[in-house]
């Protein structure tokens, strides 16, 4: 099977062969298909699996088929939000969001704790479709007003268990409270978590709506 089977359209296509992915990875045969199709998901994939891209490509397929684009303001309204738990994974997925929708028009934007607020401020300020960030440095934005999540149609959790084990339910909670404020409409989640501890099972049955467990 090829990435040329699964519709993700040109511009998305065109780029997933800059990055040279011939193939999908077992995840991204299984979930994308899923994910495309609108539904929620909760999926178990270790780093190397390449599960960044499993839930990049319906993200950015997604925003480029709402043919909406967050306008550049003091608040941000990013229309998806990828959380994950450490700056070098923020990083990561950002730098490999960036290329998987590199010529689309799609704005991404990182923000992580540990380094001066402004310069990201300042990024948001732009405009963003896209935000990849750390629970804490969200939370912050959040509270100084300069982040909504209300207009947010696509969520991503990326080691999902790891943001537990480091503490930060409480601040993923407050997250997504913001998204189930009006207006906010339906919602597509995705959970990414290499362990499924009674934690994860309970997080994942207050997030998801009718969703499909996966396991590759
Ligand atoms: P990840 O698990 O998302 O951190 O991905 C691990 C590595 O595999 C990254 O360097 C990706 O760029 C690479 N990768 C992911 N999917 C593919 C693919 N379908 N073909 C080739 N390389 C890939």
């Amino acid at each position: 099977s090829s990435f040329a089977e699964i519709d993700l359209g040109e511009g998305l296509n065109r780029n997933i062969k800059r990055c040279n992915y011939v193939r999908p990875t077992p995840i991204q045969r299984y979930a994308i298909p899923i994910a495309m199709a609108g539904r929620d998901l909760m999926a178990c994939a270790q780093t190397g699996s390449g599960k960044t891209a499993a839930f990049c490509f319906p993200i950015i397929c997604g925003i480029l088929n709402r043919n909406h684009h967050s306008r550049p303001g003091q608040l941000a309204c990013p229309l998806s939000l990828i959380l994950s738990p450490t700056r070098e994974l923020t990083c990561q997925i950002h730098e490999e969001a960036r290329k998987f929708s590199s010529q689309t028009g799609v704005k991404i934007v990182v923000a992580y704790g540990g380094a001066p607020i402004s310069r990201q401020l300042q990024n948001l300020e732009r405009g963003v479709d896209i935000l990849v960030a750390t629970p804490g440095r969200l939370v912050d934005m959040i509270e100084r007003e300069r982040v909504s999540l209300r207009m947010v149609k696509y969520l991503a959790l990326d080691e999902a268990d790891r943001m537990l084990d480091m503490g930060f339910e409480p601040q993923i909670r407050k997250i997504v409270e913001q998204m189930d404020m009006p207006p906010s409409g339906a919602r597509q989640t995705m959970f990414f978590s290499a362990t499924f501890p009674n934690e994860i099972q309970r997080l994942a049955s207050d997030f998801l709506s009718n969703y499909i467990f996966l396991a590759v």
